[in-house]
C-alpha cells in the first residue's frame, strides 16, 4: 500500500494504547531500528566489501520499500505497544531521498525519542533539514582520524575531512552527536587513541564497537575483535578514565568517563561481554521484514500484512505475538551452536 493507497484516517487516529508486550526472557519492547534503504554510498570492507556488493549485486526495488507513510503507520502501532526510541539507520539513510518528510511524519506521532545512525557523507547537506523536520540526535560512523586508513575501509575514497564537516554541520543545526568506530584488529586500532585525543573535550561522545560476527560476507574471525577491556587499558594509560551506570535499562554501550572531567566515551562489547539480557530492540528492514535480534535469521513479514489491509489492532496484535513469544539471544550463545546459521547482513537489516 502506498500513500495513495492508505488513506489517511488509517493512521491519522490514534491508535490505541496497550500493555506493553514482554518477551520470554521478560524483555520489554522499547526501541525500533528502521532500515529505510539496503544500499549505501560506502564500501567498507567489514560490512559491505565490493566483492560481494559489486556492479551486479541485486539491492531492493522502490517498490519493494516500505513508503513513509507505511513506515509512519507501523510506528505508530509500535509505539501503542512500548516503543520510546525510534532509530533509522540502513544501508545509508541519507541516500533515501527526503528522508527529513519521514522524519516529520515521525515527529508527528509525538513523544518519540527520533534518532539517525549515518556515515555523515551526505550530513552537511542535510543536517538543518533534519533537525528542523524534528530529529533529535545523531550518530556518526567513522573508524579513524587517518585518511589513508580510513579511505582503505570505506572503500570508495572517501575522506576524513568531508565526515568531520558532516559532524560539525550536525552540532550547528543543534543535534548532539555521538561517533561510533569499529575497531578491528590489524585495521584502525591506532583509531582508539587518536579518536579519544580528538574527540575528548568537545560535546561529541565517541563510542567503540567491537567488530561483530553480523551477515556472512566479511569472512569474521574471533582474532580480529580487539575486546573492549583492551580499547579501554589502551585509553587508560593515556587519558585515565573510570566506569559510570548505564543511564537506563537496554543502553548499548558501556559509559565511561575521563578523570578529568573531560566527557565521556563508550564501549559497545556485544562479542566479549554480550548485553542480549537487556536487549529491548525489534528491528525492520528496509522491505518491512521485523526482526528480533540483529543476528536473525528469518524476518516476519510486516509489509505483506500492511498491503494486504490489515487494520492496525491486527498489525499491534502481530507484533506483540511476535515479541512475547522472542527468545533471542544470539550473542550470549555465540559460541555454542550458531556458527553455521544463515544470518542476515547488517546493511540490509540496519545496523
Ligand atoms: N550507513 C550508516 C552508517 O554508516 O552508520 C548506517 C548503517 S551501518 C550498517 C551502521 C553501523 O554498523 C556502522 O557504524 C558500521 O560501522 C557498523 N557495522 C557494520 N558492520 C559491523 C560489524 N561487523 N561489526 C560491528 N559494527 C558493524
Amino acid at each position: 500500500m502506498d500513500s495513495e493507497t492508505c488513506p489517511v484516517s488509517r493512521y491519522s487516529e490514534p491508535v490505541s494504547a496497550h500493555v506493553s508486550p514482554t518477551d520470554t526472557l521478560g524483555r520489554p519492547l522499547r526501541d525500533l531500528r528502521i532500515s529505510v534503504t539496503d544500499r549505501c554510498n560506502f564500501r567498507c570492507v567489514y560490512c559491505m566489501p565490493k566483492e560481494v556488493f559489486g556492479h551486479d549485486y541485486r539491492f531492493l526495488d522502490r517498490k519493494e520499500l516500505l513508503t513513509f507513510e507505511e513506515l509512519e503507520r507501523l510506528v505508530r502501532v509500535f509505539k501503542a505497544h512500548g516503543v520510546e526510541k525510534i532509530r533509522i539507520t540502513g544501508g545509508e539513510p541519507l541516500l533515501r531521498r527526503e528522508l527529513e518528510v519521514l522524519i516529520a511524519a515521525l515527529a508527528s506521532v509525538g513523544g518519540l525519542e527520533l534518532t539517525l545512525t549515518t556515515n555523515a557523507s551526505l550530513l552537511a547537506k542535510k543536517a538543518q533539514a533534519l533537525a528542523d523536520a524534528g530529529l533529535h540526535r545523531v550518530t556518526v560512523s567513522l573508524d579513524s582520524l587517518d585518511d589513508e586508513t580510513f579511505r582503505a575501509m570505506n572503500d570508495v575514497d572517501f575522506s576524513v575531512e568531508r565526515v568531520l564537516e558532516g559532524i560539525e554541520a550536525a552540532a550547528a543545526a543543534g543535534l548532539p552527536v555521538k561517533v561510533n568506530a569499529v575497531i578491528k584488529r590489524g585495521m584502525n586500532e591506532a583509531a582508539v587513541l587518536e579518536m579519544a585525543r580528538y574527540f575528548k573535550g568537545t560535546p561529541h561522545v565517541l563510542r567503540f564497537i567491537e567488530y561483530m560476527d553480523v551477515g556472512a560476507t566479511n569472512g569474521w574471525r574471533l582474532d580480529d575483535v580487539v575486546p573492549a577491556a583492551e580499547i579501554v587499558r589502551t585509553i587508560d594509560e593515556v587519558f585515565p578514565i573510570e566506569p559510570i551506570d548505564r543511564s537506563y535499562r537496554g543502553e548499548v554501550a558501556q559509559r565511561w568517563r575521563y578523570r578529568d572531567g573531560s566527557g565521556e566515551l563508550g564501549l559497545i562489547t556485544s562479542v566479549t561481554q554480550p548485553f542480549c539480557g537487556d536487549c529491548t530492540r525489534a528491528r525492520i528492514s528496509a522491505e518491512g521484514k521485523l526482526y528480533t535480534c540483529l543476528f536473525g535469521v528469518r524476518g516476519h513479514d510486516l509489509r505483506a500484512l500492511v498491503r494486504s489491509g490489515a487494520t492496525d489492532e491486527e498489525l499491534g496484535a502481530v507484533v506483540a505475538g511476535i515479541w512475547s513469544k522472542r527468545t533471542d539471544r544470539y550473542s550470549e550463545r555465540r559460541s555454542e551452536s550458531t556458527a553455521d546459521l544463515p544470518k542476515v547482513e547488517m546493511s540490509y537489516i540496519g545496523g
